[in-house]
């Protein structure tokens, strides 16, 4: 019964902590003041420097959450090679399934910023200039597993509700 009752007072104690001075809260008073103010930052999950703007996220995206968008000012990457669109993303569709990190050829989307990736391959930062000076090369099987996984259909995968 003297147990019961210290457990009690330590409960009283902790939750008026809590209340009055947010002690162990696990969500931080900024983030909850943005979530309740509708102004959640989502992050950046594009390293725009890197990606040449070839559409291959757009196509291999299962729910359709990027979109390439035009460029203002198209950039010339090499000679006879121009950005003209760049990735854009909406994190309300996405399912975090990593396809566009996986087959971006130059790994422009998710990278450190997708935690969660189970293939984690760290930052990457490239200089696209450099990067279209040599052809990329890719091994047949590699190519074969793209085609494959491109020409799956969606709804095999996903229902509709
Ligand atoms: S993020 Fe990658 S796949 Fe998407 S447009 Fe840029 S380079 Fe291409
Ligand atoms: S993680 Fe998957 S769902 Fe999200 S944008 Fe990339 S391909 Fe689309």
């Amino acid at each position: 019964m003297k147990n019961l009752f210290i457990i009690f007072l330590k409960g009283i104690y902790t939750n008026t902590l809590r209340i009055l001075f947010a002690a162990d809260r696990v969500t931080s008073k900024d983030i909850k003041d943005s979530i309740l103010q509708g102004k959640v930052k989502y992050p950046e999950v594009l390293n725009d420097e890197s990606c040449i703007g070839c559409g291959g996220c757009e196509n291999i995206c299962p729910v359709e959450a990027i979109e390439m968008e035009p460029l203002k000012k198209p950039i010339e990457l090499v000679k006879g090679y121009t950005k003209s669109e760049r990735p854009k993303y909406d994190p309300l569709k996405c399912i975090y399934c990593f396809w566009c990190h996986d087959y971006c050829p130059i790994y422009a989307f998710y990278g450190k910023p997708g935690a969660i990736h189970p293939r984690e391959v760290g930052e990457f930062k490239a200089d696209p200039s450099k990067l279209l000076e040599e052809p990329i090369v890719l091994k047949e099987k590699k190519i074969k597993e793209i085609i494959d996984t491109m020409a799956k259909d969606a709804s095999k995968y996903f229902e509709e509700v």
